[in-house]
This record gives C-alpha cells, structure tokens and sequence, in this order.
C-alpha cells in the first residue's frame, strides 16, 4: 500500500462533552507545544518530523455551524483521504472520532481501530444523546467502520457499555488485564484514536475526566512504536487547556502527535 502523507487537521468543537466544556481550544495549545524551542522536531525514531515535506497541516476546520459539525468533518477527511492524506485530527471531543470515520469509508472499511481511553465511550446515548462524547464507538461499530474495535486503557467499564462491548465483539484490554501482561495485537491497515484521559491524570492532567490508575506516558509511546502499519490516520482528543495550569498536558500531546506522525512515515 501507498504511504500517504501525515497532515495535521485542528477539530476545535467540544459541544459534545457531558461534564466540562474546553477541549475546543486544545488544537490551538498543542501546535504551540509542537512549535515551542522547549523541545527539538525530531521523533525517537530521529526522523525530523515536523519539517513541512514530512507532516503537513491544513489548519483548523470551521466547525461554528454546530447543526453540521459531523457532516463538516466527514467531509473533510473523505477529502483528505483521497487525496493521499493520512489526517491526524487535534480534537476536540471523542465525539469527532464517528465522523472521521466515517469518512474513510473505502478503500479502507478493512481497518482495525485501536482506542486508549480511560472509558469505553460505548452507551448508546448519553444525557439522551447518541452522539455524545460518551457514544462514537458504539455507532462506529453499528455502521461495520471498522473490522476490529481494541480499546486499552479502560478502567470504567459498566453493565450498559459491557453489554454494548459484548454485542458489537469490542475486544477490551482494561487497566488489570494492561497490569497482567496483555497487550493489543493488531495490524494494518490501522487507526489509531488518542483519548488524553486514557493516560493517568498525574501525566496528564489536563483533562475534563480525570481518572486515576491510568497509563504512563511511556507505556502509551511503546505501545504506539510498536504498532503495525500501516497507519491510515489517527486523532488526540479531549485534551483540556482549561484544566491544565502548567501547560504539561499540551507537551504530552506534541509528543503523542510527533510519535504517532513518526510510526506513520516508517511504517
Ligand atoms: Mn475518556
Ligand atoms: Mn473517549
């Protein structure tokens, strides 16, 4: 398969969020960490990631047309996936994950999906919404998007999302079964989709669910080097600047960001 080219795409919407609103401004807050002179743009693979001919950047979308959120993003990644374009999305709520999505559709409805998430996300409707944060891999499995749906991280696991799990054959690696030993084995081509919370607050903890008992930052960084390609896109979300006074959780996403954009272009 074809290697297409990493291109950053800023989702600033966070109107499907249950609890605290915020993650809008976080594509914003994680291009200023990727740009800061803190740190270098180079990935631990020492590939210069961050030079414009490596990872591109389409800006922000315009999601102030809230009724339409969902349609805009479709669109917008079925635009960059045909044109050679493996997006990676800065949401953003996990509610944006559904469209993106959607908007592979061929030739990739023969993806796996790997989610890092300290929740299922899997009610099938939240505060009597189905497209709340809370719900997009309950309808991304009920549209057959993906082949495999493997979550890591999970630690609030509850009967209504168990059952949902169960029904659409989510394979689900939660934080004890992580202690003991287990870990996703997946291949290409792949989707990877970066909750923040999925990481222990004490890493991260700008974020609008902090929930403790989580991953480290290097578990999660092993884990993504280690992942089989290809990787067709990926998405950092639910990052909160609004709940992250020391501007830590931004740096975490850069290098989320950089390492994900780095397994992308080796792979
Ligand atoms: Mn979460
Ligand atoms: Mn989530």
């Amino acid at each position: 398969m074809v290697i297409s080219k990493p291109v950053l795409l800023g989702l600033p919407y966070d109107a499907s969020s249950s609890f605290k609103r915020g993650a809008a401004d976080a594509p914003r807050e994680i291009r200023r960490a990727l740009r800061s002179e803190a740190s270098n743009s180079w990935s631990e693979a020492l590939i210069d990631v961050l030079r414009p001919e490596m990872v591109g950047d389409a800006g922000d979308l315009d999601l102030s047309d809230v009724a339409r959120v969902r349609d805009t993003v479709e669109t917008r990644i079925r635009q960059m996936v045909a044109g050679g374009q493996s997006p990676i999305s800065l949401g953003g709520d996990h509610s944006l994950t559904y469209p993106i999505l959607r908007g592979f559709g061929p030739p990739y409805g023969n993806i796996n999906l790997l989610q890092i998430d300290a929740h299922g996300d899997l009610y099938s409707e939240f505060q009597g919404d189905r497209f709340s944060h809370a719900c997009p891999f309950t309808r991304i499995m009920e549209d057959g998007l993906v082949k495999r749906l493997v979550q890591v991280g999970i630690r609030t696991m509850n009967e209504e999302q168990r059952t949902n799990a169960q029904r659409h054959r989510v394979e689900t690696i939660d934080m004890r079964a992580w202690a003991a030993g287990r870990r996703p084995k997946l291949d290409g081509p792949l989707y990877v989709s970066v909750d923040i919370d999925g990481l222990d607050p004490a890493f991260a903890p700008g974020v609008s669910h902090r929930e403790p008992g989580g991953l480290s930052v290097r578990e999660v960084l092993t884990l993504i080097q280690g992942l089989q390609g290809p990787i067709v896109g990926a998405d950092v979300v639910e990052f909160n600047p609004t709940e992250d006074p020391t501007g830590v959780t931004a740096t975490v996403c850069a290098k989320l960001v950089k390492e994900l954009a780095s397994r992308m272009l080796e792979a």
